[in-house]
């Protein structure tokens, strides 16, 4: 298989050359034949169909017209000019306007001859218009090919304005298609393709980017998807497996006084039919001979801090040592204190490390750590520093995981030589098809059920004109014993602005709760640790009522008797944001309320953003519609996993194919865990080929 040819250098295509091979790989990240190919059009665009001006309207996302162009005039103030121009057929007209690029476009447009102008059209003053309309002559070659269907490429404005258009773009394609024939090698397996009934590789390509017809088209994406996914998963868990073979576990096989005495006296309340099922499953997980990697999903409140705990005892029990690490130092105190107050009357040795624990104090950590007599540790990154080392360590919890990085990650794994137990906790609800391909090598445990008699906190959105009704409303609060929380943006930690909003809010706040009868707090980021912990501890003693804080106290706190959530500028949080927020109240059987404010301005998505939050508490259907809004190249902690750099396929929309693609996946290696036989020796190669491109991201959770 000649499959060197796709890895050729751009340069070396018909119509690119040194300039243009720079231009396209650092605007689009194309620097050999086979990147090109898997530059995929947007959009397509059916040629054969041609509106008429007339028949325009609102319905439409786009218009393709064919006429002729005039009347080009620069328009407007000085500061607000714009150029447009009359484009007729022989329905009637309509106006074109442009914002910039002026002086190129006056000299552009012949009169005499017949242009096809694509766009979305909008109302303007009562009237049609298109604002920066694609403006072409018929395609000849199009059109002699009898396609109708055009791919449309995405190019930046650097490629546009340097001759690389969607339409040059398309005629590179032409040059390397007609060399790539027969040089485009089929990665699936004979039988895979018959299976599925997919079209050859080849023709996937000549179809996605030449399309013959829409249901070629169709099959061409199919195909493409289908084989984007399953590689993805394919890989995954042939990772997973590896690992399992390879990678020897601790193996705790009882459970001992620690559990039993914890269980029995010195728990207050009854677990939850969920706790106890996520517990089983891990320790099953701890009594196999294989190292657990399991990430513990569990919507804000449903108690995941004592699963961890109950497990972390379970290695105690077992000889080991245990850490929980947390993302940031509020919530390894918090955790801290939790965990202390519930083992120390056991004998348990615990403590705590972060970044601000002193010399002395960590210099003893770092010895007991050594000798095994610290038990367990709970910290921030702290714990990942090199000078770190247990006796044994068994078994670590990361919390909130969506904070931390896999490389971070990867260094907790090798702090022991038998790498310990990782469990993985989130309260940032994955939606499934998500999951399924960041965490494809990880085991699951879901804790679907809040603890008993918790109400769903009620949620309003105020406008700014009702902020007197919303202080009228703290004050009834305050009265009824109630602690409050008032969040402020402070999406950089840098920004000034944002401090200062948060200084005036909390001067505002001051003066319509005055002391002596009110006493308020204030944490953020800014703020010496000290005082940080001084603010919060007041607080959870219930020495202050009000809480003006930044997100800094987005996750994990808990504080029951907080019942109410105000948070400012609530269309500039995120979903996930805003709903971790919430999730601070409602941990007790108060009824607990959420109060959006906002300026009366909302973009579109502000608007879907704060109704998702009136509408529902569930953490999974909000995920999925911020999933939907970003995009899952944004969701939190994803970024840097390059998982998603999905050329093809969709997460939301492909949802089916990434099932079948898994579980064929999973069939396949059930067979032939090692991908030795014949049939399978395209995936083979395939895959050896992925893994030597790419760097390593899935071995790790
Ligand atoms: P999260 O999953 O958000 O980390 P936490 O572990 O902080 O939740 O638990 C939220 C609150 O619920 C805590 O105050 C905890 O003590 C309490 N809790 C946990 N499990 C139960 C249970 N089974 N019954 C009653 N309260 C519980
Ligand atoms: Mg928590």
């Amino acid at each position: 298989m000649p499959s060197g040819f796709l890895d050729t250098p751009i340069e070396y295509l018909k119509g690119v050359g040194p300039k243009r091979a720079a231009l396209l790989k650092s605007e689009i990240n194309v620097f050999t034949f086979n990147d090109l190919l898997h530059y995929f059009p947007f959009r397509y665009i059916d040629k054969s169909k041609i509106h008429r001006v007339a028949d325009i309207n609102p319905e439409l996302s786009y218009v393709q017209l064919k006429g002729c162009i005039s009347k080009l005039k620069v328009v407007g103030k000085p500061r607000a000019k714009r150029l447009t121009a009359i484009f007729s057929d022989e329905s009637g007209s309509i106006e074109l306007v442009w914002f910039k690029g002026f002086k190129w476009l006056e000299g552009k447009f012949k009169p005499d001859v017949e242009y096809i102008v694509f766009g979305k059209p909008a109302i303007f003053n009562n009237k049609y218009n298109i604002a920066h309309p694609e403006v072409d002559v018929p395609d000849k070659d199009v059109q002699a090919l009898g396609m109708t269907l055009q791919g449309h490429y995405s190019c930046t404005e650097n490629l546009r304005s340097r001759g690389l258009s969607s339409r040059n773009i398309s005629k590179l394609m032409t040059a390397l298609l007609l060399k790539a024939s027969k040089n485009i090698p089929e990665t699936l397996s004979p039988w895979i393709i018959d299976k599925l009934g997919l079209i050859s590789r080849e023709e996937a390509f000549q179809n996605i980017h030449f399309p013959k017809n829409n249901e070629l088209l169709r099959r061409a994406q199919a195909r493409l998807k289908f084989e984007e996914l399953f590689f993805i998963q394919l890989r995954l868990l042939k990772q997973r497996l590896g690992r399992i073979a390879e990678v020897q576990g601790h193996v705790f096989e009882k459970v001992g006084p620690y559990v039993n005495e914890f269980y029995k006296q010195h728990l207050s309340f009854e677990l939850t039919e969920a706790q106890k099922k996520v517990i089983r499953e891990i320790r099953t997980d701890l009594g196999s001979r294989r190292q657990m990697n399991r990430l513990l999903q569990g919507d804000v409140g449903s108690g995941k801090t004592l699963v961890a705990l109950m497990s972390m005892l379970i290695a105690l029990d077992n000889d080991f040592q245990a850490c929980m690490m947390a993302p940031t130092e509020i919530l390894a105190r918090q955790h801290f204190t939790t965990i202390s107050r519930m083992t120390e009357p056991m004998g348990v040795r615990v403590d705590l490390l972060t970044g601000s624990t002193k010399a002395a104090k960590r210099k003893d950590i770092h010895e007991e750590l050594e000798s095994g007599k610290l038990q367990l540790l709970v910290g921030t990154h702290a714990l990942l520093e090199e000078n770190v080392k247990f006796k044994n360590l068994g078994l670590v919890v990361i919390d909130e995981q969506h904070r931390f990085g896999v490389a971070q990650r990867a260094r907790l794994y090798y702090k022991n030589i038998i790498p310990p137990h990782i469990l993985v906790m989130t309260a940032t609800p994955i939606p499934r098809t998500l999951a399924m391909t960041l965490y494809g090598d990880l085991d699951f445990s879901v804790i679907d059920e809040l603890p008993p008699g918790r109400k769903p906190v009620k949620t309003f959105h105020f406008f700014e004109s009702r902020r007197l009704r919303l202080f009228g409303f703290m004050e009834e609060q305050i009265k009824l014993g109630r602690q409050i929380y008032i969040v402020y943006p402070l999406i950089h930690e840098s920004e000034k602005l944002d401090l200062k909003d948060l200084m005036d809010g909390f001067e505002s706040i001051t003066r319509a709760f005055p002391l002596p009868q009110y006493a308020i707090s204030m944490v953020h980021g800014k703020l010496k640790q000290e005082v940080k912990e001084f603010e919060m501890q007041r607080f959870i003693k219930g020495e202050t009522q009000i809480m003006v804080a930044t997100t800094v106290i987005e996750v994990g706190v808990d504080i029951p008797n907080a019942s109410v959530m105000v948070i400012e500028n609530a269309e500039r949080f995120g979903l996930s944001q805003l709903h971790q927020l919430r999730g601070r109240v409602g941990r007790a059987s108060d009824q607990s309320y959420c109060i959006l404010m906002s300026g009366n301005k909302l973009s579109e998505e502000a608007r879907v953003r704060l109704k998702t939050m009136l509408d529902t508490t569930d953490g999974f259907m909000i995920a999925e519609t911020d999933l939907r809004l970003r995009g899952p190249g944004d969701l939190a902690g994803t970024q840097q996993s390059g998982i998603l750099d999905l050329k093809i396929a969709n997460l939301l929309r492909d949802e089916k194919i990434l099932k079948y693609a898994r579980d064929l996946a999973t069939d396949i290696l059930k067979d032939d865990p090692g991908l030795e036989l014949p049939e399978n020796k395209n995936l083979n190669q395939t895959l050896r080929l992925i893994n030597k491109n790419q760097p390593d991201w899935g071995s790790i959770g």
